[in-house]
């Protein structure tokens, strides 16, 4: 998934399979240069950067954002799940340039982005960013574990996204899944719409869906969560899936 201005380096959230189909629409002659943001490192969110074409080319420049690990920076940690035996190219083989920053808490300009990085509750060290940037709002809660009781949210995602124009949130389980899996580091497809109405969000993107849910499932989930945004007042829901593009216009 990423974020596009015209004429500038593109800011990509996460490193998933995704990356290897955005990987078709970046130049491959070494000129790629852009942004990771990655909110934590399970295997769902970094597997996709070998597969990514633009940066197995020298000139090309990659900047991974993410957050500090208790084993050792972000750097020591990619270091030890891409190399052998589990892929035959070591990070540090690759053609293009890669830099890691460890983030956790911090406000960064990136181009002409703003950028804030909040801790965000999920298994182990995760963050969510929420993006300023060209007029617009972007927060990105790919992973986040909802407390017992459904119903209040961290002051760091608040602060994530607080009246963003869109929040791309966790989406993952029913209430009944959610029982079996409370402490699996997800939430409620209603709880992304209760966080969406607690920041005043203007659009918000179910993500992150449940993989055993069928596309007619998803169906039926967003338009609950649709009847939800109606009560409680946030203007639009839609659900996240591959190949979906928003442009999103700054407000006047
Ligand atoms: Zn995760
Ligand atoms: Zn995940």
């Amino acid at each position: 998934m990423s974020l596009t201005v015209d004429g500038e380096d593109p800011l990509i959230f996460d490193l998933g399979t995704g990356l290897r189909q955005l990987g078709f629409e970046m130049p491959t002659d070494g000129s790629f240069c852009g942004t990771a943001l990655v909110t934590h490192i399970h295997w769902d969110h970094v597997q996709g950067l070998p597969f990514f074409p633009p940066i197995h080319v020298p000139g090309a420049r990659l900047d991974i954002y993410g957050p500090k690990q208790e084993g050792g920076s972000l750097h020591d940690v990619f270091g030890e799940f891409m190399c052998p035996p589990y892929f035959p190219v070591h990070f540090s083989e690759l053609q293009g340039d890669v830099q890691f920053h460890d983030v956790m808490d911090d406000d960064l300009s990136i181009g002409n982005a703003k950028v804030k990085v909040r801790p965000v509750p999920h298994c182990g060290p995760t963050v969510g960013y929420r993006i300023d940037w060209d007029g617009v709002s972007v927060a990105y809660i790919s992973d986040h574990q909802a407390p017992a009781g459904l119903n209040t949210v961290s002051d760091h995602v608040l602060e994530l996204c607080d009246g963003v124009d869109v929040l791309i949130h966790d989406a993952q389980y029913t209430p009944a899944e959610y029982q079996q899996k409370s402490d699996w580091g997800h939430c409620t497809v209603d709880y992304a719409v209760l966080v969406a109405k607690e920041a005043a969000v203007k659009r918000l993107v179910l993500f992150h869906h449940d993989p055993g849910h069928s596309d007619d499932e998803l169906d039926e989930l967003l338009d609950g969560a649709r009847c939800t945004a109606t009560y409680f007042g946030v203007p639009e829901v839609l659900a996240a899936y591959e190949g979906l593009t928003l442009d999103i216009l700054p407000h006047p």
